[in-house]
């Protein structure tokens, strides 16, 4: 989380070469354009509970090399990371006031999106938020770029490596216990046999992975996930589990009821994986935000593509194959903003733009890389002569300067 934060600092550490803007000479006789990129002003970040160090560093860093300040409003779920990255910039030499943090919920939220000296609102969290966002801070005269949930895909071909498939699975699935909006949690097949060989490799494979607390004793090997990060959200997930139960869904392995000697009282949930999902199904249609990997059986590559594409979030989305061919088709046909091609979990690096498609995102604009330049400062286009014969000798013109 870290270190995919810095990297964005690092990308704007280039902000000279990013800001460079556009130049055009003799657009008329004697007339250059150049046009410049300015800063708009205080611009606002609205971030979710899951990597509060990481989607705040996909935001300020940007904004502050274009020239803006910024205030931070934080998960109320996880609001003390947010002050010490404030003291990090402060030893760094930041000028007070240039970033900032205010703590709350919805009603801080509600301020910012009305404060007239807000200019951008950037937001990352879930779909019915983001609009929320999108639409109140838009009406109140802001540009916003509002990110939502997801419920990401991956397309099993039958010529997909197994092993290697599982694997890719069982880490994007289950990694940060879910609770990420790259999470893969759904996996869709076209041929019964390899959904049978991907579920008989997982079983044993997600029953077996390491729960327990995030922070341990030095030495001690990391667990592979740790608890979910509230009461309410335990529930929330293992309800899902109950209603991909109720639902006719094949429940492979229940993770439902875990419990982690010695944190008897924690919000921990074990693995579930479910087989012959379906996409009436709420485990199918809902983001559940947990450890929870739902196994689709289409019957081919176009009803597949279909089901996938009828989704209505395109956050990201991965192809497993070994042919290239159909690897180049699938990401040209996949309505999702990131995809991967034997790569489960395709966030993007610093210097390209995060963004997803349909209900996961609100705003025309991507965050982080060029498109975070894009976002976070105006441009203005400068078009000049200079005071010599020829223009004298033209006299008054009465039309816009033309080639
Ligand atoms: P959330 O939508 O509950 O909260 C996000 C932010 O909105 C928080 O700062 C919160 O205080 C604020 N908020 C909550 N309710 C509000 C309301 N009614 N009015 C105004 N503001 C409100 O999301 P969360 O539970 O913290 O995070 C999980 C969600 O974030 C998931 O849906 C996940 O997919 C999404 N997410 C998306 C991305 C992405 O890049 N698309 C990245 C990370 C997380």
């Amino acid at each position: 989380e870290l270190t995919r934060g810095l990297e964005v600092v690092e990308f704007a550490t280039g902000i000279p070469h990013l800001l460079k803007g556009e130049f055009s000479a003799n657009v008329g006789r004697g007339i250059d354009t150049h046009s410049v990129m300015q800063p708009l002003g205080v611009v606002a970040g609205i971030t979710p509970f899951n990597f509060p160090a990481m989607v705040p560093m996909w935001m300020f860093p940007i904004a502050l090399a274009c020239g803006n300040t910024f205030v931070l409003k934080p998960s109320e779920k996880d609001p003390s990371l947010s002050i010490r990255l404030a003291e990090l910039l402060q030893q760094a030499g930041l000028p007070d006031g240039v970033f900032n943090v205010v703590q709350g919920d919805k009603e801080a939220v509600d301020i910012l999106l009305r404060d007239p000296r807000i200019q951008a609102v950037s937001f990352v969290g879930s779909t019915p938020i983001a609009q929320y966002i999108y639409e109140v801070g838009s009406a109140h005269g802001k540009r916003v770029q509002a990110l939502g949930g997801a419920k990401n895909h991956a397309l099993i071909m039958p010529d997909a490596d197994i092993e290697m498939t599982a694997n890719a699975l069982l880490g994007a699935a289950f990694g940060a216990a879910g609770e990420r909006c790259m999470a893969l949690s759904v996996a869709v097949t076209i041929d019964d046999a390899v959904a049978d060989a991907i579920v008989n490799n997982l079983k044993p494979k997600v029953a077996a992975l390491r729960i327990g607390p995030g922070v341990l004793p030095e030495g001690q090997k990391e667990n592979d996930m740790g608890p979910l990060i509230s009461k309410p959200h335990l529930e929330k997930v293992s309800g899902y589990v109950d209603q991909g139960v109720a639902a006719g869904a094949t429940l492979v392995v229940d993770g439902r009821n875990y419990k982690v000697a010695g944190h008897e009282n924690g919000y921990f949930i074990g693995g579930s994986l479910f087989d012959h999902v379906t996409t009436e199904m709420s485990i199918y249609q809902e983001e559940i935000f947990g450890p929870v990997l739902c196994v689709v059986r289409a019957k081919d590559y176009a009803s597949a593509m279909k089901l996938i594409n009828d989704h209505q979030y395109g956050n990201g989305s991965a192809i497993f194959t070994s042919d290239g061919d159909a690897a180049r088709q699938y990401s040209q046909d996949v309505q999702a903003g990131m995809v991967g091609i034997n790569v489960p979990i395709p966030v993007p690096i610093a210097y390209h733009c995060f963004g997803g498609w349909k209900a996961s995102i609100f705003g025309a604009l991507n965050v982080y890389g060029p498109d975070g330049v894009r976002f976070y400062t105006r441009m203005k286009t400068i078009t000049s002569r200079w005071p010599n014969h020829n223009v004298r000798e033209q006299g008054a013109a009465f039309s816009m300067p033309t080639l």
